[in-house]
């Protein structure tokens, strides 16, 4: 018998205590999903033994026939589920992708403008402890007072700073992005347009939210969020977006994952992204992600009816971000609660935050992984409301002891994996 259980107990045990929180909670952290028992399949299989530095036809290694038919799979699937041209399907995570794309087109010590940390931006995009805000020069832009991007003051900031590019994308914004205008500003000072679309990747393949691709130099995404398949990344490009560079930009992306980022690439990784790909392009995909933004905008409402602001007023994508400047509850106090509840959320800051990034003033609510367990607007209305039962009594037991319950018959009548 070559399972764990019953030759690890102490890790066949923390797996089983997981698979059951993820039954038992219900998960409206908006960067995670349930990946299909096909994805995870795929991740589980003999694929992982495999070496294949390089590309398709072009390895290192010999025996890489199969694997060659995995990643071509994946790669000839996310063009057509993207409408792109260029795909490296190669990247461990989404911060590696944006690492190969920055090594691809700077140079150490070249400014970057992309969206602060604080105000709804990705640690990639130029923050002070990640490696982007250490080896280039970032100057970074954030949201008015309104919770809205300014593109003004983009252009504003790149006339002044002249940045070699403009990183656009987000992990905390719940509005849509103005990609067009992205790319005129990036023209107007000769940057490069870069999207980090990991947040969205799965609301643009199904057509509801705009697509970045005609109009950036260069796409990353994640594949594990919204588009609801491994962990991993993802770098995509149109021949619309790079324009007359297109063949000096593909040719440097794929010497930057490998060798230059990378090494050997996860192909039993790479074989998950392919289905997970091939369920994206299904027409119930659309289906999913229509529902995942419907089910988020109301529980936006069903919050604000109950006296809590919305940062930017409500959500046209599916997450969004409750603002508790002015209110004695923090952030980290919220969460905590919550999670008493089996509610799972993170603190978030909010524009503006007074306080630090540890305590925060907000929560950030995504309905990915609600709607992928089958959730419909109303049971978001009636979770939302419970949501707002704990904030409004943080320290109240009986009343987490109430929706505790309610969140556990809710989440026992829509099962993930059965
Ligand atoms: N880019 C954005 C916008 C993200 O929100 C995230 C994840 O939180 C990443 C990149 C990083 O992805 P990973 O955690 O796979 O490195």
């Amino acid at each position: 018998d070559m399972r764990i259980a019953g030759y690890d107990d102490e890790l066949a045990q923390a797996i089983a205590a997981e698979r059951r929180r993820q039954e038992d909670h219900v998960e409206l952290i908006a960067s995670e999903n349930y990946a299909s028992p096909r994805v995870l399949e795929a991740q589980g299989s003999v694929l992982t033994n495999k070496y294949a530095e390089g590309y398709p036809g072009k390895r290192y290694y010999g025996g890489c026939d199969y694997v060659d038919v995995a990643e071509q799979l994946a790669i000839e699937r996310v063009r057509r589920l993207f409408d792109c041209d260029y795909a490296n399907v190669q990247p461990h995570s989404g911060s590696q992708a944006n690492a190969a794309v920055y090594f691809a087109l700077l140079a150490p010590g070249d400014t970057i403008l992309g969206m602060s940390l604080a105000h709804g931006g990705h640690l990639t995009h130029g923050a002070k402890v990640n490696l982007s805000g250490k080896v280039f020069n970032a100057v970074q832009y954030g949201v008015n007072e309104h919770g809205l991007i300014d593109y003004d003051e983009i252009e504003r900031l790149a006339l002044e700073h002249r940045p070699k590019m403009i990183v656009a994308g987000f992990s905390a914004y719940s509005q849509v992005m103005d990609w067009a205008r992205f790319r005129a500003i990036a023209d107007k000072v000769g940057a490069w347009l870069f999207v980090d679309m990991a947040h969205v990747a799965g609301l643009i393949a199904a057509g509801v939210y705009p697509s970045p691709l005609p109009h950036a130099h260069v796409v990353t995404s994640t594949t594990h969020k919204t588009l609801r398949g491994p962990r991993g990344g993802i770098i995509l490009a149109s021949r619309a977006g790079m324009g007359e560079a297109a063949a000096e930009i593909e040719k440097k992306l794929q010497s930057l994952v490998f060798p230059g980022t990378q090494g050997g690439p996860l192909m039993h990784v790479i074989a998950a992204k392919a289905v997970a790909f091939k369920e994206a392009l299904e027409p119930e995909f659309k289906a999913y992600q229509r529902q995942v933004v419907k089910n988020a905008q109301t529980m936006a409402k069903a919050l604000m009816a109950r006296g809590y602001r919305i940062v930017s007023g409500g959500t046209e994508n599916h997450l969004f971000l409750v603002d508790l400047i002015g209110r004695e509850l923090t952030g980290k106090d919220a969460e905590a609660a919550l999670g008493r509840a089996h509610i799972t959320v993170n603190k978030n800051a909010v524009p503006n935050d007074p306080r630090s990034p540890f305590v925060t003033s907000g929560l950030r609510i995504g309905t990915p992984a609600v709607t992928t367990r089958g959730y419909g607007e109303k049971e978001c209305a009636d979770l939302a409301d419970w949501i707002a039962d704990v904030l409004d009594a943080p320290a109240d037991e009986a009343v987490i002891a109430r929706v505790r319950e309610q969140v556990t018959a809710q989440c026992r009548a829509f099962p993930v994996y059965g």
